[in-house]
């Protein structure tokens, strides 16, 4: 949209193009697509490189206004903008468990697209009520004998949709009032210290990877102290996407919206790049 209204763009994408949905196993609900969003996410990049935007693989690590322009840095240097979009997303939050941290990449995992299939024929465990945790559950079921899922309440955040395919996946065991409160093993994931919520009872539960879905955080620390953010750390933004900085837009997971999906970050980017070609 920005390219199409004839600015010049430049992304800034450290990680290459697509952010989240890189790492999403199927894309279901995107209008008239169908398939992994690694895909999607290189049919955005090719679109949007056919339209003249630039991407550099570059890291912003501080935004700050000038006079008259925004100035954002880099390890390269410094780009000056009239504009700025901050799309940073957001990233998977802890449990908090103990050793979580000691075992992360030796069984404890954030990504069930990226880690999953070295766990083909393996019990694993996913932990977390929302539709990361289910449609992670259900990826897992494909090719893992069995795949716990533990959840600290017996309401999920999960759409009807997915809660339904879950329960009636044979390979998925839900395990509700359940929290996690340690992960074990040497070198590796073994097993799994649980705690019901209710009885207080401890149970071990063997695993060799337990899958982390349990919410995002904003990656909103660029414009911390700069513009607006919530009391969980998103970004206030109006309808057309404006922080309370004239120039400074936020789109995506990273906003306070009520809805974070692929279709709505690719709106949000739509009204913001409508609003900022007009006020240019
Ligand atoms: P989410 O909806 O915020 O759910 C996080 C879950 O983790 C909640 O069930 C929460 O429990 C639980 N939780 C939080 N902290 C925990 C902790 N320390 N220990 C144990 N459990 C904890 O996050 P999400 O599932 O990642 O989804 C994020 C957004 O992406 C949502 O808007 C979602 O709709 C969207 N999304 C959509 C799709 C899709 O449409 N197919 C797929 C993936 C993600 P409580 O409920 O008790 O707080």
């Amino acid at each position: 949209y920005c390219a199409r209204a004839g600015i010049r763009s430049l992304i800034l994408s450290p990680q290459g193009a697509g952010g989240q949905v890189s790492y999403t196993n199927e894309v279901e609900n995107y209008p008239g697509f169908s398939g992994t969003g690694a895909e999607l996410a290189e049919k955005m990049y090719k679109q949007a490189q056919s339209s003249g935007v630039i991407f550099a693989g570059e890291q912003a690590q501080e935004i700050r206004r000038t006079a008259d322009m925004w100035e954002v840095r880099t390890r390269r240097g410094r780009y000056r903008a009239k504009a700025v979009i901050v799309a940073t997303g957001a990233s998977p939050r802890k449990i908090g468990a103990e050793g979580e941290e000691r075992l992360t990449g030796a069984g404890v995992s954030y990504c069930a697209t990226c880690d999953g299939a070295f766990y083909k024929g393996k019990t694993v465990m996913v932990v977390g009520g929302g539709n990361t945790a289910f449609s992670d559950a259900l990826y897992l079921s494909r090719f893992c004998s069995r795949v716990y899922l533990v959840h600290r309440s017996e309401n999920f955040r999960a759409s009807k949709v997915l809660t339904e395919r879950v329960r009636a996946c044979g390979k998925i065991l839900i395990r509700t009032n359940e929290t996690v409160e340690k992960i074990q093993g040497e070198t590796a994931v073994k097993s799994v210290v649980l705690k019901h919520t209710l009885s207080s009872r401890i149970s071990v539960a063997e695993t060799e990877a337990v899958f982390a879905a349990v919410g995002r955080e904003p990656q909103s620390g660029l414009v911390r102290g700069i513009c607006t953010l919530d009391e969980n750390g998103y970004i206030v933004t109006d309808e057309k996407m404006r922080t309370d900085k004239p120039g400074l837009y936020a789109a995506g997971d990273v906003r306070n919206t009520p809805l974070r999906q692929i279709i709505t970050a690719a709106a949000d980017g739509a009204v913001a790049a409508e609003d900022l070609a007009q006020n240019l």
